[in-house]
């Protein structure tokens, strides 16, 4: 079948589309009864378990405590119990790689009983420790090959949960994946290191304001973004089947700009996607909440309920599987790419970020006494003072091929960080910083501890989109990660650089008040003007997207580490391995293997969509572009032997169109044989500055001869078609 062909076919299909799927119907089986049906969670655990094992797993899962081993056993047994009651076969450690994905394993329950049957067997061992031949995962260098091994811990603090298949179901423990030396080989070990110095210093704050003993977590909540296309048109585009991405596409007519599309009525079929997708994880305990349309047409966003850090970060990998298979069963493919089409808006994920305890609540919250205030403003202080320290690191852990397309790309937020405060807020840090201590006599100046704060008004919406870190009221939003990514890297950055800002503040107030909680106020006075002389210059209320402010953040002396090879270095300079190292969230080696890694996987997948680019532009945009110029000139030909002069123009169009995609394909080979450096770090910023842009070359001369070919011989599923064919 030709492309063309296939273009047309996939375009019947999408319209003679019919559902394959049953419907299904939530009043014979209610959301409230199927939530958490699947999940080994505290009931099953109380129902299933002896009381004294329960109570010893309660006190790991809920203080952080050591898991006394003694009790994996019988864990072990009532899982496995649980598991084949819901018909599994099989159990898996699910594990985080440095790619960004789950990985799992599965091991069947079958044992031999050695006399001709068998038996289901599981038990403490297979449940704590698991060992994937998990050789070929990245490790930048942490493993020697010799003992190529890592091996996966139980983590104790998120639940097992039972996975379906038509054909049968199966067991996820969910695991931390390690190497025999204890080196971090995933992205979850240091997500439950960082959220342990966390505690430890935000404590010490909490302390000194009278509160005793409470283990303070993260919490998040990612609003996860997403496209919508149907699959025929996604296999008829090699580009999006591969990279993820459109490679070519010219504009469609009709884009965004109408703006119709935003929380718009939700099309029927993706409507019945999201029904399924939202009731798979409703088994799964993911509390998802809302579901709206996005800004470009054909994207949409799913938005949980925010939870414990390390919960939301497995959930939210739930949610972006959940969201690929069941999207299959409805004849679409998800894509989770940070920008599938030029033009219009790429996929974010906006991550709701807060910090606190059961009793407290968000310790992002201002609260209504004075003490409650004065609270609040030191623990926004402490963000203040991390983000303007640290935000080259928030810039880094965001840092992919894939949202290098969407930062600064007008859409989103840009490369530079800042905090949105608000006006109210920032005038409170001002008259703090103005005031202060001394001058505190001041009239209609804020003394902390003393005044209330005015009711701060809880963001409505996205007020200020243009933000990369704005405060909504209760949390920060970190507007910046990307649709595809894992939120534990930027919550282990967030955590760690927050914890040693409350390092920072805790050792000053105590220096101060020298345990006399009489001095309490007057020194968080004096602390936070400190930390408002010094670290003001991250606060911004404008516009994010304007040139102004690249001017301003300039002189502010903000960086603008716009790509990802510009911003990956980070990650082992000097303070940022000071802090990762102080705070026993990463080894420098640690560091070191991470930015190796991330720079290989930019390289191998540019790498990858310039051989496609290759590919696609010589064997099917060019193909299509001669056919057409053979077409005319025949044509002309024709005309021009029945004595008539064609007067056409179309012919030396498409002609001059057909020279220059050969051009470009000649510039972005010869780029591209040369795109290898000396270090891995060399060879990104070759293709970041060389490769892309020959690639957006080959791409513009096809684009352009998309809009003169005859529409028959286009071989491609347009942007229209793919964005607006529902
Ligand atoms: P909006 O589009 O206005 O930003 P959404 O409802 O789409 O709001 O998403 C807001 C997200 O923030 C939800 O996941 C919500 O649970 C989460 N959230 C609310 N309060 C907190 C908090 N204190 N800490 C972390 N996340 C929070
Ligand atoms: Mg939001």
């Amino acid at each position: 079948m030709s492309q063309a062909e296939v273009r047309r076919n996939a375009i019947a299909a999408v319209t003679n589309y019919k559902p394959s799927t049953q419907p299904l119907d939530f009043s014979k089986t209610s959301p409230t009864d199927i939530f958490g049906s699947n999940v080994f969670n505290d009931k099953v655990m109380k129902e299933r378990l002896p009381k004294d094992v329960y109570k010893s797993l309660k006190k790991t899962i809920e203080n952080g405590e050591k898991l006394d081993s003694s009790i994996a056993g019988p864990v072990a047994a009532a899982m496995k119990e649980w598991a084949l009651s819901k018909g599994a076969t099989h159990y898996t450690h699910v594990f985080y790689p440095l790619t960004g994905l789950t990985a799992e394993k599965h091991d069947g329950f079958l044992a031999p009983d050695n006399q001709g049957g068998a038996v289901a067997e599981f038990d403490g061992k297979q449940l704590i420790q698991g060992e994937p031949d998990a050789s070929s995962f990245p490790s930048g260098g942490l493993r020697a090959t010799f003992e190529a091994r890592g091996y996966t811990a139980w983590d104790v603090t998120n639940p097992a949960y039972i996975l379906e298949n038509p054909n049968g179901t199966f067991l996820c423990i969910p695991t931390a994946f390690v190497s025999w030396t204890g080196e971090a080989l995933d992205k979850k070990t240091p997500l439950l290191r960082a959220n342990q110095a966390l505690n430890t210093q935000a404590q010490r704050i909490l302390k000194l304001f009278g509160r005793n003993g409470e283990r303070v977590n993260s919490f998040a909540g990612p609003e996860q973004e997403y496209f919508l296309v149907d699959r025929n048109f996604f296999f008829a585009r090699p580009d999006l089947l591969i990279a993820g991405r459109t490679l070519f596409g010219g504009k469609s007519a009709k884009g965004q700009e109408m703006e119709d599309h935003y929380f718009g009525v939700i099309p029927r079929r993706v409507l019945a996607f999201m029904l399924e997708a939202e009731r798979e994880l409703y088994k799964l305990g993911v509390p998802v909440k809302t579901r709206h349309n996005e800004v470009a047409p054909g994207q949409f966003e799913i938005a949980p309920i925010y939870e414990q850090s390390n919960l939301a970060t497995d959930h939210n990998q739930m949610v972006m599987t959940t969201l690929k298979t069941v999207a299959k069963r409805y004849g679409m493919a998800c894509l989770l790419h940070e920008k599938p089409f030029a033009g219009i808006n790429g996929s974010g994920k906006h991550l709701n970020y807060s910090i606190g305890t059961a009793a407290l609540g968000s310790l992002f919250d201002p609260g209504d006494t004075p003490h409650e205030n004065a609270q609040f403003l030191v623990f926004c202080a402490a963000v203040i003072r991390a983000v303007h320290k640290y935000g080259k690191l928030l810039r880094a852990v965001v840092a992919t091929a894939g949202n290098d397309h969407r930062l600064g790309a007008n859409e989103a937020p840009p490369a530079i960080l800042s905090i949105y405060l608000g006006e109210q807020l920032t005038d409170i840090f001002d008259q703090i910083k103005k005031g202060g201590a001394k001058t505190s006599k001041t009239k209609g100046m804020l003394q902390v501890g003393v005044d209330t704060l005015p009711p701060l008004p809880m963001d409505a919406g996205d007020r200020n989109r243009t933000s990369p870190f704005a405060f909504t009221g209760n949390r920060f939003e970190f507007r910046a990660v990307g649709s595809n990514m894992s939120i534990a890297g930027p919550q282990v950055a967030l955590n760690t650089m927050l914890a040693e800002s409350l390092d920072f503040i805790a050792t000053e107030l105590e220096k101060i008040t020298k345990g006399d909680p009489k001095k309490l106020n007057a020194a968080v006075q004096k602390v936070i003007q400190e930390i408002m002389v010094k670290h003001e210059a991250i606060i911004f209320n404008g516009d994010g997207y304007s040139d102004e402010w690249q001017k301003e953040a300039k002189k502010r002396g903000l960086p603008n580490l716009k790509t990802t090879p510009e911003a990956l270095p980070v990650l082992t300079e000097k303070d940022i391995v000071e802090l990762f190292t102080k705070y026993g969230v990463f080894s420098e080696r640690e560091l070191h293997s991470r930015e190796e890694i991330y720079f290989e996987q930019y390289c191998k997948i540019i790498q990858t969509e310039a051989e496609l680019c290759l590919k696609m532009a010589k064997t099917i945009v060019f193909p299509a572009g001669v056919r057409y110029q053979k077409e005319l000139a025949e044509t002309t030909a024709a005309i021009k032997a029945t004595g008539i002069e064609p007067h056409t123009t179309a012919l030396d169009d498409v002609t001059g169109k057909v020279r220059d995609l050969q051009t470009a394909i000649a510039g972005l080979e010869t780029v591209l044989a040369k795109a290898n450096g000396k270090t891995v770090q060399a060879e990104a910023t070759t293709k970041c500055t060389k490769v892309l842009p020959a690639m957006l070359a080959v791409r513009d001369a096809a684009d352009a001869l998309e809009t003169v070919v005859a529409d028959d011989l286009w071989p491609l599923p347009t942007y229209q078609e793919m964005l607006f064919i529902k």
